[in-house]
Parts: C-alpha cells; sequence; structure tokens
C-alpha cells in the first residue's frame, strides 16, 4: 500500500480539482481530496472477474487467458466491461473501430477529454494483467471519482482500445486509419470484417472512428512493464519516456550451394557461415555500448536445407530497437560495415535491406514531471525507463501528449499465464494513475 507523502506540495497541485469539488457544493476539505484512493480490492475483485472469460476450461487465475480479439470469450469481457462503465455512470459506446469510449462531463465545457485505458484482448494463452490492469483501473479511477461525487475540469475519456495484439489495430485505425491490407487481414482466424462487427464495430465505417489531432487534451496508460527492470531494481512505479523505435532489416546471404563430401573447406562459400558471423556481430555491435539498445535475429531460412549441401542461399532478419533513432542508425551502418568484411572472408555476397522504420513515440515530458509528482506524493519511487514493447499509447502520441506509468511484472514474465503483478502494486499504479489525472486536470 502506498505511504503518505508531503501533503504540502500535493494540495498545491491539486488547487484545482478542490475547487471544483467545493464550487459543486460537495464541501470537501482539502484533505479529503488529497487522500482519495482507489479501491484495491474492487480493482483486484474486476481483473479477477475478467480472468474468467477466456479461462482455460477447469482451470483457474493462475491458468491465464486466451481473449483473442473478436472471439467469443473477447465479446464477453467487453461485455463485462461495459457493464463496469455503465456502473460507474458512463454511457459507453463503440466505434467502427471496436472500441469502446465512454465520456464522462467535466466542469468546464470547453476543455477537451483527459483520456486513459488500454486493452482487454490477450494473445493465445495470455496473462491476465496486460492491458487488463490498464483497462480496469481506468474505470477503477472513474468509479472512484463518482463514488466522492468529485468532478474534474475537464472530461474523462476511459477507451478500451480493440484488439491491441494484433496491431494495435484499434488505436491505429482511431490514429491513422486502416492500412491497405488491414481490411483483407484475418485475425486469429477471423477476417477483419467479420471479427469488427462481432464487436460491435463496422468496417465500412472506419473514417467515423478518427480521432482529429488535437481533440484530446493528453492520454495516459497504466500499463505492466512486461520486462525485469523495475523488480530488480525495488522500485514499484516506472515513468515511461517513450516507446522504442524499432528498425528491421531483411539479410540476403549468397553463396554456393555445393556436396558436403566432395567441395574441400578453402573453396567453400557458404552462406549459412556469413549468417553465424553475422548474428554474432549484431550481437557484438549492441552491445559494444552501454545503453538499453537491443538486437536480435530471430528468423532465418536456409536454401536448399539439407544435411548434405553447403547452404547456398540464407535470408534472415535483424531488429534493432531503442528510444533513440539515431542509435539505430549507427548500429544499421556499424553493421552494414560488419557485412560487407564477413562477405570477403567467406566469398559471399551479402544485401541489406531496411523493412521497417517505426520512429519512437515520446512520452511528453510534462506529463512524465505529472506521474513523478504524483508518486512521490503517494510516497513511491519511481525510475524512467523506455517501453520496449509496443503499446496502443504510440499510436496516441500521435494526437496528444501522451504519458505511461508501468508497475513491476513478477519474475519479468509477460505474454504467458504466468504473468503476474502483485496487487498491491496494481494498487499503487492505478492511484498514481488517478493522482496524476488529478493534477493534469488542475494545472
Ligand atoms: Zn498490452
Amino acid at each position: 500500500m502506498p505511504v503518505t507523502g508531503d501533503r504540502r506540495t500535493f494540495v498545491i497541485g491539486l488547487a484545482g480539482a478542490l475547487v471544483t469539488a467545493a464550487r459543486r457544493g460537495h464541501g470537501r476539505s482539502a484533505a479529503s481530496v488529497y487522500d482519495l484512493r482507489i479501491d484495491p480490492l474492487r480493482l483486484q475483485h474486476s481483473l479477477e472477474k475478467l480472468s474468467t472469460f477466456g479461462r482455460p476450461v477447469g482451470g483457474s487465475f493462475a491458468d491465464g487467458v486466451s481473449r483473442v480479439a473478436y472471439s467469443d470469450a473477447d465479446v464477453a469481457g467487453r461485455g463485462y466491461v461495459l457493464g463496469l462503465l455503465r456502473a460507474a455512470g458512463l454511457e459507453p459506446g463503440i466505434d467502427a473501430a471496436g472500441n469502446i469510449l465512454a465520456v464522462r462531463a467535466g466542469s468546464v465545457p470547453s476543455l477537451k477529454p483527459i483520456a486513459l485505458g488500454s486493452h482487454i484482448d490477450s494473445v493465445p494463452n495470455g496473462g491476465n494483467f496486460d492491458g487488463d490492469l490498464g483497462s480496469l483501473a481506468a474505470i477503477e479511477v472513474v468509479q472512484t471519482l463518482q463514488d466522492h461525487a468529485i468532478r474534474t475540469r475537464h472530461p474523462l475519456q476511459v477507451t478500451i482500445w480493440s484488439n491491441e495484439e494484433g496491431g494495435p489495430l484499434g488505436s491505429q485505425i482511431a490514429v491513422e486509419g486502416p492500412h491497405a491490407t488491414d481490411l483483407d487481414r484475418n485475425f486469429n482466424g477471423i477476417p477483419l470484417r467479420e471479427g469488427l462487427a462481432r464487436i460491435g464495430g463496422d468496417s465500412a465505417q472506419l473514417a467515423a472512428a478518427r480521432l482529429a489531432p488535437g481533440s484530446t487534451h493528453c492520454y495516459l496508460e497504466l500499463h505492466i512493464e512486461q520486462g525485469g527492470t523495475l523488480e530488480k531494481a525495488g522500485i514499484p512505479i516506472g515513468v515511461v519516456d517513450g516507446i522504442v523505435s524499432i528498425d528491421e532489416y531483411s539479410v540476403e546471404i549468397r553463396g554456393v550451394a555445393n556436396h558436403a563430401g566432395t567441395t574441400p573447406m578453402p573453396e567453400r562459400h557458404n552462406a549459412l557461415l556469413a549468417a553465424a558471423k553475422l548474428i554474432e556481430a549484431v550481437q557484438e555491435e549492441v552491445t559494444r555500448t552501454p545503453g538499453r539498445q537491443v538486437g536480435t535475429v530471430g528468423q532465418l531460412t536456409v536454401t536448399p536445407n539439407a544435411p548434405n549441401v553447403i547452404p547456398g542461399f540464407v535470408r534472415h532478419t535483424i531488429e534493432f530497437r531503442d528510444l533513440s533513432a539515431s542509435t539505430l542508425a549507427h548500429l544499421g551502418a556499424a553493421i552494414r560495415e560488419r557485412a560487407a568484411q564477413i562477405a570477403r572472408e567467406t566469398g559471399t555476397e551479402i544485401t541489406i535491406n531496411q523493412v521497417v522504420h517505426d520512429p519512437p513515440a515520446l512520452a511528453a515530458a510534462e506529463i512524465q514531471r505529472q506521474i513523478e509528482a504524483a508518486a512521490a506524493a503517494l510516497g513511491l519511487r519511481t525510475l524512467h525507463l523506455p517501453s520496449g514493447a509496443g503499446h496502443d499509447a504510440q499510436f496516441l502520441a500521435k494526437i496528444a501528449p501522451m504519458g505511461m506509468i508501468f508497475v513491476p511484472s513478477v519474475g519479468a514474465i509477460s505474454h504467458s499465464p504466468k504473468e503476474f503483478t502483485r496487487w498491491s502494486d496494481c494498487a499503487n499504479g492505478a492511484n498514481v494513475l488517478l493522482q496524476t489525472i488529478l493534477r493534469i486536470d488542475a494545472a
């Protein structure tokens, strides 16, 4: 549970919210608004209840969930979430992209909404916290404000984005529109058109789901870290600097396929040997300088892929991720140099083409400061870190100032039934979300 922090700084930050509460005649003292906390048991209960939609037959919470987008479990889980939103006094709607949207009116009609949310779809055999925590914490925040009759100045917009694990897709459509190939794609065996219809969307009206740039005051998302940085550091709250940039390359290595028994070693042009050296070079270049940059060779095809033939052709990927686009550019240049040298050594020809360049999605500095201040006032230590995984927030960052709050993942495990975040950490994250919103609202 959170520890009480310095009340004076907090009260100053919350002045706007307090004034609003007082104006509305609820007569609350500064201390009562300052002390506002989510209900940790209610949040735990809703996470446990949501876990039953898509739970393996005969299983328990610990057996995780398969609530892939557009499945019956997804439809049922969304039904549960819609009920929670209605219980919190909201009238949720569903946009053409299948995103669930619910607005709680603010006291100043001219202000743009503060948006908060996440997703409730999962990967197959996934866990009960990825997306679920941020979604249910957003609803818990609104329910808490409702319980205490506190009206924010800005409207609050809770959004449960559809099909995050397949993209993120719902948030992408809301921000960028569908990509040309999206409409023909199948997700978990279900064509997108049919999937959207199953969750109350409409593939023919996707333009109507677009959010205009500047239409949202800011976007906040609470999420589990899905890595081990916070747990290792023993720090309960992560302030996300941004979602990393991804550069992906397609590598083709041409050697000569030949008899594995009759070709002497000095006369070989072994494409797989060149690939092995290049994979090691990726490891060396990425770890050469300190930093959080990562590099991965995760996919490789070998031709002809036979035990008695020297590999004549290899195609593989290289993926680099970091918050800094210039670090990634530097890694790309370094690996091209290494490849040229390896080609000479092995008598092969290596071509490298960049196939993906996803720029970083940076969190707004002002929101990072408000998250830090909210956590400090709750007596919670914070650590800045990048997100190595993609999130709905990466699209929202294109149209509004964005901030993300991370809480520790036990054992750094995610996308697995073993995914777990301590209930106290879930509550801390939700309280930081609540208090960050109140601070932004008052600023
Ligand atoms: Zn997620």
